[in-house]
């Protein structure tokens, strides 16, 4: 029996060890990973320069608490803050810890300027997280339930919608903020877009809001820009982010520029974990490499060409809904639910998600190569034509 709490429906297999985009569970047999962890593990698994960097730190300084100065911490704000042309950064562990620093500071900024009771415009299908905060502005109802009374403040509209949100703006004068994520991950990989981000930064700039984007799964150059909003051509005011960047080591970050930054004070957040010197070293190793090695321009080519062979290899197939996605995160929408091809993946070495029942959802790490690329799409095409034949 085990000890764990159940609040996973684990899949019966265990990983020991892995290399690039391969894991090797206790038998020693080898999958494609086609997930990274939830587009966590970036650089793939056990990237020599990760593994240095972090053995080094490691041995030379874990953590010390934000009491003092952390030259990591400062190092790694700049340069988030350099490639996000943002002004400040907070440095927490996750991304719900992320988005919750968002929702704070977004209440003091309403606060700050007289309003007694801010509230934050949300999205239908949106993910943010699981603490009380973040579930409350999740847009799906299996996320919520039990764990009322939710936390108020927000208003919710339907994605991509931006007159839905122009209705809110003439309606309620307690909006403080937008908070968006430009792709919606759990959602089913629903991108917004260009003219919706662009309107809602107008309308945010109009009313002296704040525009706030979590990118705590399409960030960290998942999309082939470090930022998916660089991709939509806004500049948000809180950006959040999580998952990728420290490839695997828990880091997350919220971001804040213009009218955001300077919000927070001394004491009005914190976190004793957040951004040590190896969570921050992580991150900068992982910024680094993907720098250096082009893995940006590797992610928006290697996006194109999946989702190009999925659309060539699934074409006239009925049963597939749509093929979507930005980059290394891509959406296989069918017409049906398909859990139970997570497991048939799995019986055949390939490591997919499915996500709001029916969307096959892939996350690759960006060090994935072209024939990583065809094995993917010339399975699991395979696979998706087989189980849409019965
Ligand atoms: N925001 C988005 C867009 C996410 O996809 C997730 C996790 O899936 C979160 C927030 C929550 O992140 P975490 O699980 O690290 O708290």
């Amino acid at each position: 029996m085990s000890h764990l709490m159940n609040t996973y429906a684990r899949l019966p297999v265990a990983f020991v060890r892995g290399e690039g985009v391969w894991l090797y569970d206790e038998q020693g047999k080898r999958y494609l990973d086609a997930l990274a962890g939830i587009a966590v593990s970036t650089l793939g698994h056990a990237h020599p320069r990760l593994v240095r960097a972090i053995s080094d730190q490691a041995a030379a300084l874990i953590h010390t608490s934000n009491l003092y100065r952390i030259r990591e911490q400062e190092q790694l704000g700049d340069k988030l803050c350099a490639l996000a042309q943002m002004d400040e950064v907070f440095f927490c562990n996750s991304g719900c810890e992320a988005n919750e620093a968002a929702i704070k500071l977004a209440r003091l900024y309403g606060h700050n300027g007289g309003v007694e009771n801010p509230v934050i415009v949300v999205m239908e299908k949106a993910f943010h997280g699981r603490t009380l905060a973040t579930l409350s502005a999740t847009g799906n109802r299996k996320v919520q339930a039990g764990f009322e009374p939710l936390v108020g403040g927000f208003v919710r509209v339907p994605f991509d919608d931006l007159n839905a949100v122009a209705q809110v703006a003439a309606n309620n004068r307690d909006v403080v903020a937008v908070l968006i994520e430009p792709i919606q991950g759990e959602g089913g990989i629903n991108v917004a877009h260009r003219e919706t981000m662009q309107g809602l930064r107008r309308l945010c700039d109009e009313r002296a809001w704040l525009l706030m984007l979590d990118e705590v799964q399409c960030g960290t150059g998942r999309t082939g820009y470090w930022f998916a909003c660089q991709h939509l051509g806004v500049r948000p005011d809180v950006l959040t982010l999580a998952k990728g960047l420290g490839s695997g080591v828990p880091v997350g970050a919220c971001l804040a520029a213009g009218r955001a930054a300077g919000v927070f004070k001394p004491g009005n957040h914190g976190s004793t974990f957040g951004g040590n010197p190896l969570a921050c070293i992580a991150a900068l190793t992982t910024l680094d490499v993907i720098e250096v090695d082009g893995l940006l321009a590797n992610a928006a080519r290697l996006g194109e060409a999946i989702r190009g062979g999925f659309r060539e290899a699934l074409k006239g197939v009925p049963g597939v809904a749509s093929i979507r996605g930005d980059g290394l995160m891509i959406g296989i929408e069918l017409d049906r639910p398909c859990l139970e091809l997570v497991e048939r993946a799995m019986d055949r070495g390939l490591l997919i998600n499915v996500t709001v029942e029916k969307v096959i959802r892939l996350l690759p790490p960006l060090v994935f190569s072209d024939d990583n690329a065809k094995q993917l799409v010339r399975e699991l095409s395979a696979l998706i034509r087989e189980f849409l034949a019965v």
